[in-house]
């Protein structure tokens, strides 16, 4: 049983204080989501936690049915250049990395990250899970594991919406899942 008291408290010494809890059958996964990875993402074969280094999206659809409680964190960012998006998802993910360590070692043993980008945490990345620099530390986003990031959030009241340019504010969202 999840100790929402005890989690939530970690979240906001760690700074976290724009989250929600959900319920991770509601994650909303679509093989949509997947054919974009592969046309139209320059980060397929290119990144080791990326299509297609992932599972199908069928088996990805049962990893989310194995927990029955997560949270989702919300980011808000505008950034000057595009290029600068990188970075900050990178600086957040690591971040994340060290929540993600705390709630396991709370005795939450299938604690997992997604991260809100695609995992930056090395300047170059070798684009294969062999070649990984920093395996224990890699996680996938959202979308490569087939989720529909607009539908799910949406189900919980959060902001997002197709972005026209890159002046715009992005909302980032990660996913923790607890148990
Ligand atoms: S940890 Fe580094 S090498 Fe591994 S997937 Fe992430 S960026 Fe690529």
């Amino acid at each position: 049983m999840v100790n929402r008291a005890e989690l939530e408290a970690l979240f906001r010494k760690h700074g976290y204080a724009d989250f929600k809890w959900i319920e991770p059958d509601n994650i909303v996964v679509g093989q949509w989501v997947r054919m974009k990875c592969v046309f139209g993402c320059a980060e397929y074969g290119r990144n080791a936690c990326c299509p297609p280094n992932v599972p199908p999206v069928s088996e990805c659809r049962q990893f989310f049915k194995e927990y029955r409680s997560g949270v989702v964190f919300h980011f808000q960012k505008r950034v000057a250049r595009p290029e600068d998006r990188h970075p900050w998802t990178a600086e957040v993910s690591q971040a994340l990395l060290k929540l993600e360590r705390e709630v396991f070692l709370l005795g939450y043993q299938k604690a997992f990250l997604l991260f809100m980008d695609s995992c930056g945490l090395c300047p170059e990345c070798p684009g294969t899970p062999e070649e990984c620099k920093q395996p224990r530390l890699a996680r996938p986003t959202p979308e490569a594991m087939g989720v529909d990031v607009f539908s799910t959030v949406r189900q919980y009241g959060y902001p997002i919406e197709v972005l026209k340019d890159y002046a715009q504010t992005m909302n980032r969202y990660a996913f923790l899942l607890i148990e």
